[in-house]
């Protein structure tokens, strides 16, 4: 016999096949032995409980009786046609009913014995029901090994079934791999630090994660895969952290220079509030340490984030560095330029912006004033990554808007300078902290955990379709009083040509109800060129138009203080950060501001969730945590190169505490033994190497 390992093809396995292994590919993505043995059970069915007919309701989950099978017959004809039976106990009597399979069933079944039920109560025309229920003959002398207290339920899909591979089938499968798998399988994680946080070793875990005897087993199992997937992550996300610091010498800015202070002190239009100055405090550390820093600002829309930024620039110029400002949209490069130009009026700092739109010979004259260090800063979009853009003395990277960029992309921007710049990376808004620690786990984290001061926290509303009246007269107060107002649609892509009809049906409806020439109207959506967009944009920041129509390309980072209306169209569609994006398009100035979000009466019960949860708060980090309960890390913009995804069992949303436990291992770890020399820590430098084979381990010490 050959001998199999956990890259064994899975068609091998008994009870696979070459034509099931087909389906099982495609399906779920298993490939090999170690792929099924790490596909995990999405639930378990506490089997231990037994209920009685009279006990049931309609919303108990899957549940199973004991009791008699009375009279089995098939009624209706053709696809009405159905296997009805009468099933009763001490309690009462109920019926049991199955649309396919009848022919089979009717031969199986034996009528008059008594069966273990199991599947979810249904009420159906006021007579209680259960549909395909899973039949056990009831032995009361059967071991207990074979009906385990807590089933295990895997995902199956309707062409797996098609070959038998429900969740019983993959469960059989389980049971054909897993005695091999135990005693094949590697522990990855070295003893000491089982024995110190109580994990299970991981036979035992893959073990009562598939199949387990009890609840708390079950827990443990658990605990130790989880602790398992999320240690690793952070081993190699600190393992990156350190070579970064290590490796990599970072400029210094030793010097608060003329810059600096002529901004500090004659034009910041305000006085920075004590998160900013913390904040601005952790930036100079970081670059007064001879290495590379490499930070996350997390902080709420409007918080403050541009002006850190710029300070941390002209700290840049005046140390001899330039540095370089990048956002995800052309419009919001476009408004950090005009937002910066503004406020270095005067000073002795030069500015540009560089976005896919520049013409070829402002370009060129870019480059070229790059190259010799007369330029100082350089805002732009993409286009700064480019290859052809090439700095005297890159200092300062700021991304802002980080979701939108890649780690690769991150990298790139290192390497246009021969000493690596320092970075500092801005969320739009807050992330979990479990999620910061996972994206950006090889970052320092700084967090801008208040608002500015006078600011009035905006009110939030939800309104039904009738309710349009009213609002487009509260619009018109607004108006009225010197305020402007957005309005924004979905657009998303699959609907495009419907989201476009809607845009343009509620544009006539706003026209007629907002007629020239008291009110303007500017227009901004995705199939417009950059230059249109940017018009559009600046007649309403200019205050010449008073609705700023718009899909969501104006989600992130525009400023229009006087904007206090934020409208948003069938907001049921839209994800929680996104709402939480637009509604902090207002607020911006000292005036109060609303925010109404316009839905149908339809919602589904995630989109009321949403909706409810923007009505009661208006605290990014609250919503943040909601938005990843409900979506999970999966449809978080930016999760695609973290790992993230690669989870199969912890939760981010859930498992904090596991998250943390492993991240302060692994930076003890890396602190008492920063090459993994250790006989002890053996297992994770394999680890480390076979992930990352390139990395050279001698430079790091
Ligand atoms: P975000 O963190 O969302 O990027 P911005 O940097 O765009 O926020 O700042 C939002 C608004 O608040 C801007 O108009 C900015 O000028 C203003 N602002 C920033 N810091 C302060 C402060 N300390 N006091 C008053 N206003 C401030
Ligand atoms: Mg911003």
């Amino acid at each position: 016999m050959i001998e199999h390992s956990f890259h064994t093809p899975i068609e091998y396995l008994k009870g696979v096949g070459p034509q099931r292994a087909d389906i099982i590919k495609k399906e779920l993505n298993i490939f090999t032995f170690g792929d099924l043995i790490s596909y995990y059970p999405f639930r378990y069915i506490d089997r231990t409980r037994f209920y009685k007919i009279n006990q049931l309701q309609p919303d108990l989950p899957s549940v199973q009786v004991i009791g008699r099978l009375l009279h089995v017959e098939t009624v209706g004809q053709k696809r009405a046609k159905r296997l009805v039976a009468q099933f009763k106990d001490e309690t009462g009597t109920m019926e049991l009913v199955w649309f396919q399979g009848i022919r089979w069933l009717e031969k199986g079944l034996k009528v008059g014995a008594v069966y273990i039920i199991f599947g979810k109560p249904t009420l159906f025309k006021g007579l209680l029901s259960m549909t395909h229920p899973e039949m056990e003959l009831y032995n009361p002398t059967a071991k207990k090994t074979g009906n385990p207290s807590l089933q295990p339920v895997y995902r199956s899909t309707e062409k797996l079934k098609q070959f038998s591979l429900d969740s019983k089938g993959i469960q059989r499968l389980q049971e054909n791999l897993i005695t091999w798998a135990i005693k094949k399988v590697e522990e990855n994680i070295p003893e000491y630090i089982l024995k110190k946080h109580h994990l299970l070793e991981k036979g035992a875990a893959l073990l009562s994660i598939h199949f387990p005897s009890n609840q708390q087993d079950l827990q443990a199992a658990q605990k130790r895969l989880k602790f398992e997937e999320l240690f690793f992550i952070q081993l190699k996300l600190l393992k990156n952290k350190l070579l970064q610091t290590q490796k990599f010498k970072g400029h210094l800015f030793d010097r608060v220079g003329a810059s600096f202070n002529l901004f500090y002190k004659d034009r910041l239009p305000f006085p920075l509030t004590n998160a900013q100055k913390r904040v601005l405090k952790e930036i100079r550390h970081d670059t007064h340490t001879g290495a590379q820093m490499n930070r996350l600002l997390q902080g709420d829309v409007g918080s403050g984030k541009t002006v850190v930024a710029l300070m941390t620039m002209l700290l840049a110029v005046d140390n001899g560095c330039q540095a370089c400002m990048m956002a995800p949209t052309e419009i919001l490069a476009q408004q950090h330029y005009n937002n910066l130009a503004e406020l270095l009026k005067d000073l002795p700092v030069s500015l540009k912006l560089l976005t896919g739109s520049t013409p070829k010979k402002e370009r060129l004259l870019m480059h070229q004033s790059l190259e010799s260090g007369d330029l100082n800063i350089l805002v732009g979009t993409h286009a700064l990554i480019e290859d052809v853009v090439k700095f005297k003395n890159l200092g300062i990277v700021v991304i802002d808007e980080q979701h939108r960029f890649g780690v690769e992309q991150r990298a790139k921007l290192w390497r246009k300078n021969a000493i690596p710049p320092h970075m500092l990376v801005m969320t739009a808004t807050p992330i979990p902290r479990t999620l910061a620690m996972t994206l950006y786990g090889d970052l320092d984290v700084s967090v801008i955990d208040e608002l500015p001061a006078g600011r009035k926290p905006i009110k939030t509303l939800h309104l039904f379709e009738n309710s349009r009246l009213r609002m487009f007269g509260f619009m018109r107060e607004e108006i009225a009083k010197g305020r402007q107002v957005y309005i924004v649609y979905p657009l998303i892509k699959e609907s495009e040509k419907l989201d476009l009809m809607h845009l343009e049906a509620g544009i006539e409806a706003l026209i007629r109800e907002f007629p020239l020439p008291d009110f303007r109207i500017s227009v901004v959506h995705g199939k417009m060129t950059p230059k249109d967009k940017e018009f559009e944009m600046q007649r309403f920041i200019k205050g010449e138009t008073q609705l700023m129509v718009a899909t969501t390309v104006i989600e992130v980072g525009v400023n229009v203080p006087n904007a206090t209306v934020m409208i948003i169209e069938n907001a049921e569609r839209f994800g929680l950060s996104q709402l939480h994006q637009l509604r902090g398009r207002v607020g911006r100035g000292g005036e109060q501001s609303f925010c109404i979000l316009m839905s149908s009466k339809k919602l589904s019960k995630e989109g009321k969730l949403r909706l409810e949860t923007m009505v009661r708060t208006n605290d990014g980090f609250e919503i943040a945590e909601t938005d990843l309960k409900l979506r999970g890390p999966g449809d978080i913009a930016g999760t695609q190169q973290s790992g993230i995804l690669d989870l199969k069992l912890a939760d981010l949303s859930t498992d904090q505490t596991i998250l943390l436990e492993a991240r302060n291992l692994v930076i003890n770890i890396f602190k008492n033994d920063p090459n993994l020399a250790a006989p002890q820590n053996l297992l994770l430098r394999k680890y480390l190497f076979k992930q990352n084979p390139g990395i050279s381990w001698e430079k790091i010490s």
